[in-house]
This record gives C-alpha cells, structure tokens and sequence, in this order.
C-alpha cells in the first residue's frame, strides 16, 4: 500500500488545536508529572489535580456552579438521562439526536418518546400528554446537518412543563457563543432545570467530556451516574492538555474568526456552483448526495483529487439522504477550500 497525503475536510478539530505544540506539550508535561494513566475511577483515587482545575476552569467558563468530567461524551449522555429521570419518566428526543442520545434514553428504562425533526409544537404535546416527569435531549448542532435546535424555545418549553432539558453541545462547545458553546449564544443559563454536555474531543483537540449543571445535578451525578462511578478517570495529562486548549481557545479568537471566513467562503463558492447546500451556518456543511452509491461516487472521485471527505450513508442518516459530511476547521485557507469545491462541482456533476 502506497501513502498519499490527503487535504481533509471531514476532522471534528474545528479550531485547529488538537495538534497545537502548547496542547502537545501540556499533555507531555502532564504525563512526566503524572504518569500515562489515572490509575482508578474518580472516586477510587483517580481523581487529581488537573481533573479537579479542569473542572473549575470549565465550570467558569460556561457559567454553572460546576462541571463534572465524563471519559466521553458518550457516557455523559447515558449517565446524565439515566440518573437525572426516574424509571416511570418519560425521555422526549428529537429524531435526529446522536445515537449516543438514543442509546442514553433506551438504557434509562423510562419511556421514550421521538418528534420530528425540531417539531417544537409536537414536543409540547407530548409534554403535556406525559403523566410523569420528563427530559428533553437535544443536540444543540445536530451532528449530520449542522443545523441548529432552537434552544430558546425548548427552554420556555421544559421550564413551563417542569422538565430537564440536556443540550448536547459537541458541536457547539468551543466554537458558538464566543466559545462558552450554544446555551451561551442563546443568552440562557446552565443551571436549574438546563443541563449541559460538552465534548472535549472536537473544538478543544483532546479528549473526553462533560456535564455542567447546578450543584444538585453535579452532585446527583457523581453518587449515582454508573458511567461516571464504575470507569477509569481520564488521563491526568489529557485533563492538563485541555486546560492548554481552553486558555488558547479564550485568547485566541482569530481561531472563531477564521472558522467563519471559511464557512462563509465555501457556502459563497458552493452556491455559485450550485452545489446541494443545506440551510446549515456552521462548519457542518453536508452536501446531500441522494443514494448511498452516489454519495460513495463523489467521495471517491474527491479522493482522487487529494481531498478527504467520507459518504455518510445510511443507517446513519434517512434513506435517500447519503451526504458528503464537509467539517471546516481554521486551519483552512481560503484556497483550500477553493480547490474543495472545484472538486467538487467536478464531482457532483460527473456521479451517476
Ligand atoms: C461526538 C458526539 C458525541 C460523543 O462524544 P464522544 O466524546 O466522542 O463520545 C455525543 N454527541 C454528539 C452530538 C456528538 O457529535
């Protein structure tokens, strides 16, 4: 097998920081000082320093009385559903969650009830026809088409039927509200009944994730979640890595900035080629392929011009809706991503 380097347009590192030589040597430091691994849960003795600032500095940061950290995104969202909500309750997710959201809620025991696809007014009427306590799961960026829950309204929403609402914000988390993520942007709290998950595997370059809420929620978490209980706690030297990210990612906004030029640019070209362009306005940018066999075309006809770009087929995504998935990152530059979409429109024009 021959290499080829690849310009790839598919890495979730949306600010650039996963291979930044402060973030690299953070982790290096970190690991001299505290070995590669935790050695124990949380709450055995792998709890230490660094898990402990992060927390704080993540707390902080998003505004919450405190943050608990999770080994993935993953087993926050199964730990956060399956503690907060009794078994009679009831889960209310939108259709297109991430799996791991789905996964959470069928694990909870409780009932779980989908609406479409931000179907708001849908999702009042099952709040008002559940008998028992509800959540309400949502991904702030929705994972394959980058477009965006209306948080606004689902917090008017569980607060006036007295529900939790967990905003997955993987997406969002570094990048939107100036970095403090999605709730942010919408000028709402991370406290009361409004929980909030964020992933350190995407924006800040590392590793693992998540949940800021109120001390009650925190606390819950802690003597119940399983997923936070019975798991090895992260790396120390990955907690000191992310301090690294999370400074740079508050110092260094050309990093947003450069995001957005880049967003705006490809959604510019791509229309002027008539690409198949979503209403999405972050870097998520899926051109939507139409059958699995087409999508895999493109893709493959993009490899060949040096460009990676993965189909996303179903079951992933709805049958019919194959997709070229296009993360940006600031670490594009303009002509990049011009040699991106001439790619492309040749592409798109010569797939069967
Ligand atoms: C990536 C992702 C997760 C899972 O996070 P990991 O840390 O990779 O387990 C959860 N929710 C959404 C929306 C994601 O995109």
């Amino acid at each position: 097998m021959g290499h080829r380097t690849l310009l790839s347009f598919c890495s979730n590192d949306y600010l650039g920081l996963a291979a930044d030589h402060r973030v690299i040597e953070a982790l290096q430091r970190g690991a001299e000082q505290y070995g590669v691994g935790s050695g124990a849960s949380h709450l055995v003795s792998g709890h230490c320093t660094p898990h402990h600032r992060l927390e704080q500095e993540l707390a902080e940061f998003v505004g919450s009385e405190r943050a608990l950290l999770f080994s993935t995104g993953y087993m926050a969202n199964l730990g956060v559903i399956t503690t907060l909500l009794p078994r009679q309750g009831t889960v209310l997710e939108d259709k297109l969650n991430h799996a791991s959201l789905l996964d959470a809620a069928r694990c909870s025991r409780a009932r779980v009830q989908r609406f479409r696809h931000r179907d708001y007014a849908r999702l009042e009427k099952m709040m008002q026809q559940a008998n028992a306590e509800c959540l309400v799961s949502t991904d702030a960026v929705f994972s394959m088409d980058g477009d965006l829950a209306d948080l606004k309204t689902l917090h008017a929403l569980a607060t006036r039927h007295s529900a939790w609402l967990l905003v997955d914000d993987a997406h969002g988390f570094g990048v939107l509200g100036d970095g403090r993520g999605s709730l942010a942007a919408n000028a709402l709290a991370v406290a009361d009944n409004t929980v909030l998950m964020g992933t350190l595997g995407k924006a800040l370059g590392t590793f693992g994730a998540f949940v800021a809420g109120s001390v009650e929620v925190i606390e819950t978490l802690v003597q119940q979640a399983r997923t936070y209980i019975y798991t090895t706690a992260l790396p120390p030297a990955v907690a000191e890595a992310t301090r690294t990210s999370l400074r740079l990612l508050q110092q260094e906004d050309w990093r947003r900035q450069q995001l957005q030029t880049v967003i705006d640019l490809f959604r510019q070209r791509a229309a002027e080629q008539a690409l198949p362009l979503t209403e999405s306005t972050t870097a998520i940018q899926p051109l939507i392929a139409g059958s699995a066999e087409r999508a895999l075309a493109i893709s493959r006809a993009l490899e060949q011009d040096g460009i990676l770009v993965p189909a996303i087929r179903p079951p992933t995504v709805p049958t019919g809706s194959a997709r070229l998935r296009i993360t940006l990152s600031a670490l594009h530059s303009e002509q990049q991503v011009q040699q991106l979409v001439d790619a492309l429109a040749r592409a798109f024009a010569e797939a069967p």
